[in-house]
C-alpha cells in the first residue's frame, strides 16, 4: 500500500472511489490524485518473420565446410553447408548448402 500526501498541504489523501476512475483525495483541499488504469498487457506485432527469407551474402560462407551433395542444378558433387535459423529460435534450423562450383554458386535447403 503506497500512502500518498497532498501536494498542496501534506495531508494524507484519501482513497475515493469514483465512476470515472478511482482517485486519492485530500480531505483539506481540492487536490485530487487520479489513479491511472493499470496498463494492459503489450502484444506484440508479429511481422512478416514468417517469410522465408534466406539472408545469402558472400562473407557467411566463407570457411565453411564441404560435404558430399550432389547440387541440383550442375551436379558438381560437393556443396558447402552451413545452418541457419531463418523462423523464429523456438524452430530447428534448417540445412543450407551452395554449390562447391563457384560458375554456379547454387543454394538451396534442406529443411
Ligand atoms: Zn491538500
Ligand atoms: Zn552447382
Amino acid at each position: 500500500m503506497v500512502l500518498w500526501f497532498c501536494t498542496c498541504c501534506g495531508n494524507l489523501l484519501k482513497f475515493v472511489q469514483h465512476p470515472e476512475g478511482n482517485r486519492f483525495a485530500c480531505p483539506t483541499c481540492p487536490y485530487i490524485y487520479k489513479i491511472k488504469k493499470p496498463i494492459r498487457r503489450r502484444t506484440y506485432f508479429e511481422g512478416p518473420a514468417r517469410e522465408t527469407v534466406i539472408v545469402d551474402t558472400e562473407s557467411k560462407w566463407m570457411g565453411v565446410d564441404s560435404t558430399d551433395e550432389r547440387c541440383p542444378k550442375c551436379s558438381h558433387p560437393r556443396a558447402f553447408f552451413r545452418q541457419v535459423q531463418i523462423r523464429s529460435g523456438d524452430e530447428p534450423m534448417t540445412q543450407i548448402y551452395r554449390c562447391c562450383n563457384h560458375e554456379c554458386a547454387h543454394t538451396w535447403r534442406i529443411d
